[in-house]
Order: structure tokens, then C-alpha cells, then sequence
């Protein structure tokens, strides 16, 4: 495991990066890593994430109490969704917060990212839906998140925005990028017409991709018929491919599965 400098440095690295793509604005959004059974990492409140140093992170246990670092900073009172997601998912190390436009757009209008209609999306994420509206800083956001847990490793926050889980810090913020993406092309084919969803054939054959790289989360199987044969809310073994190596397959098998739609007679 990499040192807890280390992973400061990266909850910066990750900071900046959710500022400087629009994904919150001013003070908002929070980024938390665990680094032990009781010991998480997590942003400041009262601090824009685009512009922090590695002293200005805090340690916290499982109650969200400051056990070390950042100074006279305090953690953010959104800590508690992050602490509940460790809860009750062990194999959840980091837990990304924002406010990405488009996607909370969705949010705000109450309708889920749960359309078949990218290969990627499909094999990472399977669907984003929307957690009940919950009083921010309260315990109704964690309740309201905790029954997607099983499934999920993304959701949207009705009326507010949207939360990630992941193995590390990139892997947690790179959803959060894909759920934008995912709501960004979502939204413009809606204004062209609408989305073609990808028959359950198709589903399958990419949920049969995603078993055999050994994608690490949840996934809630093929949301359309609910039917697909394909184990869905476990979390496969490891496989020791590395993020950016995993990442840079699924770009290559989507295209070819792309590719081969294409060709495909209507
Ligand atoms: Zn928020």
C-alpha cells in the first residue's frame, strides 16, 4: 500500500481534477481514502478541493472524529456518507463527492443514468441511479444511499449531485468522470431524438467482458431484463491487472465490440 504521504498527495491530485473539470464549484464536493480499519483520510470543509496541499488533510475513525492533520481545519459534515459506505462495503477503499453538472442536472430532474446505450458504461458501471433526497450533513443521504450499496458502485444524489466507490482515489474519481460523460452524451441524444438502447444479447456479451477482466465493484447485471445469467453483486477477485492497464482494455474491447455493431445488418 502506498504511503499515507503518498495517498495525501493523490487526494490533492484528485482535488484538483474535480475542480478544474467543473465537477464542483467553490468550497464543494469531498474525497475520502481508508487507510486502515478505523483510520480514513478526507478532504477539509471550508476549502475550494481545487487548491489543497497534503497538510491540509485529515485524519478521521469511523465516527468522523479528527484524530490527526490539517491543522485547525475541520473534516466535511458530508464525511458521514462516506463512513457508511465503508460500513458496509469492505471493499470499498475511496469514496468520491461532486456536484458534475450534467450528471446532477439528471438528479435535479429526477431521472436515472440507468439506460444500456455505451459499451463502457456497461461494463464499469452498469447504471447510476438516484438515491432519495436527503438533507445534506445529515443521516439521510447514508440511509438513502445505503439500499444501492449491494449493486452500485455510483449513484446520484436526488437534487444534489452524485457519489463514487472505488478500489483507490483514481479509481473512485474516474467514475465520477464516466457518470458525467455517461449523463453529458445521454442528454444530447435525448435532443436528438432519444437513446438506442443495446438489445439484452448485447448487454450480456459485455457483462460476459466484464467478468472475464475481472472488474473490481458492484454491478447491477443487465437492468432491462433482470434475467441475464451473468453474477452480478459480488465483487470478483482481484486481478492484479493494474487501473490504467484495465482501463485501457476496456477502451479496446468497446471499440471492437463497437466496431462489430456496426458491421452488424440491421
Ligand atoms: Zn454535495
Amino acid at each position: 500500500m502506498a504511503s499515507e504521504y503518498q495517498i495525501k498527495q493523490d487526494i490533492c491530485e484528485v482535488g484538483r481534477r474535480i475542480y478544474t473539470r467543473g465537477f464542483v464549484a467553490s468550497n464543494d464536493g469531498n474525497i475520502s481514502v481508508r487507510v486502515g480499519e478505523n483510520e480514513f483520510l478526507t478532504t477539509p470543509t471550508g476549502v475550494s478541493k481545487g487548491f489543497m496541499t497534503p497538510d491540509m488533510i485529515i485524519k478521521v475513525d469511523m465516527e468522523g472524529r479528527k484524530i490527526a492533520g490539517g491543522g485547525n481545519l475541520k473534516p466535511s459534515s458530508e464525511i458521514k456518507m462516506h463512513l457508511d459506505v465503508y460500513k458496509h462495503r469492505p471493499d470499498v477503499r475511496s469514496v468520491v463527492h461532486a456536484h458534475p453538472p450534467t450528471a446532477t442536472a439528471f438528479a435535479v430532474a429526477g431521472i436515472p443514468l440507468d439506460k444500456p446505450v455505451l459499451p463502457e458504461i456497461i461494463i464499469s458501471l452498469g447504471a447510476v441511479p438516484i438515491a432519495k433526497y436527503g438533507t445534506p450533513s445529515t443521516e439521510e443521504i447514508p440511509l438513502a444511499v445505503r439500499e444501492y450499496l449491494d449493486k452500485y458502485d455510483a449513484v446520484l444524489l436526488e437534487n444534489h449531485g452524485a457519489l463514487t466507490m472505488g478500489t483507490d482515489v483514481y479509481n473512485a474519481f474516474y467514475k465520477m468522470e464516466s457518470i458525467e460523460h455517461f449523463a453529458k452524451v445521454s442528454l444530447a441524444a435525448r435532443q436528438l431524438g432519444g437513446e438506442r438502447e443495446l438489445p439484452c444479447p448485447e448487454v450480456e456479451k459485455l457483462l460476459q467482458i466484464r467478468e472475464k477482466l475481472g472488474v473490481s465493484g458492484r454491478h447491477p447485471g443487465c437492468v432491462d431484463c433482470g434475467a441475464c445469467s451473468i453474477s452480478v453483486g459480488e465483487a470478483p477477485a482481484a486481478t492484479g491487472i493494474p487501473e490504467d492497464e484495465l482501463q485501457e482494455i476496456i477502451t479496446r474491447v468497446t471499440q471492437r465490440v463497437l466496431t462489430s455493431l456496426g458491421n452488424r445488418k440491421e
